[in-house]
């Protein structure tokens, strides 16, 4: 059984979740299960040369803190605005209704550092697109962003130009 095939029978399709007409893509199985959990950090950390990855809150820490161990790297994370506790750097962007504000810390990064971001779901994009943006200007250099599951239908992808995305699964 290849990998596409292990990780998609691991993610849980819930109907109307956050809200009605949403199907929300669970992680949870996934990471109950010790096989496909090991096998999705290699592959995400596979080949790396990084610095730091970068997760961003809340379920792309679960991904991104082990595939920084695996790959030798730091981890920095991007959170939501108020819960880092020293000096950051913020940028706003926007949802469906309203927008959102994340951080990270101002001295994350060493200047130059190559960067990884590792997230659950590219949905939109829009969240990935604003960490990139983000983590540049904290004086990083984003050799890319990596996520388990591509939402192919919101096309996220063309939102973060050319930066590069890998998707360990696109549907
Ligand atoms: P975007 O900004 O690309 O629209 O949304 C991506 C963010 O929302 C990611 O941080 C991701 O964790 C979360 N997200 C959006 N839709 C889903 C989903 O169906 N499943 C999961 N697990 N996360 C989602």
């Amino acid at each position: 059984q290849d990998l596409t095939d292990l990780i998609l029978s691991r993610i849980r399709d819930v109907a109307d979740y956050p809200k009605p007409g949403i199907v929300f893509k669970d992680i949870t199985p996934l990471l109950g299960d010790h096989e496909v959990f090991s096998a999705v950090v290699e592959a995400l950390a596979d080949g790396l040369r990084v610095d730091k990855i970068v997760g961003i809150e809340a379920r792309g820490f679960i991904l991104a803190a082990p595939v920084a161990l695996r790959a030798g790297a730091g981890f920095v994370p991007v959170r939501k605005k108020g819960k880092l506790p020293a000096a950051t750097l913020e940028t706003s962007y926007d949802l469906e209704y309203g927008s959102a504000v994340i951080e990270v810390h101002a001295d994350a990064f060493a200047p130059g550092d190559r960067v990884l971001i590792v997230d659950d779901v590219l949905a939109t994009g829009g969240t990935a697109e604003a960490t990139v943006e983000l983590v540049g200007r904290a004086g990083a250099e984003v050799v890319g962003v990596s996520v388990l599951m591509e939402l192919a239908f919101l096309k996220g992808r063309e939102r973060l130009g050319q930066t590069g995305l890998r998707a360990l699964v696109v549907v």
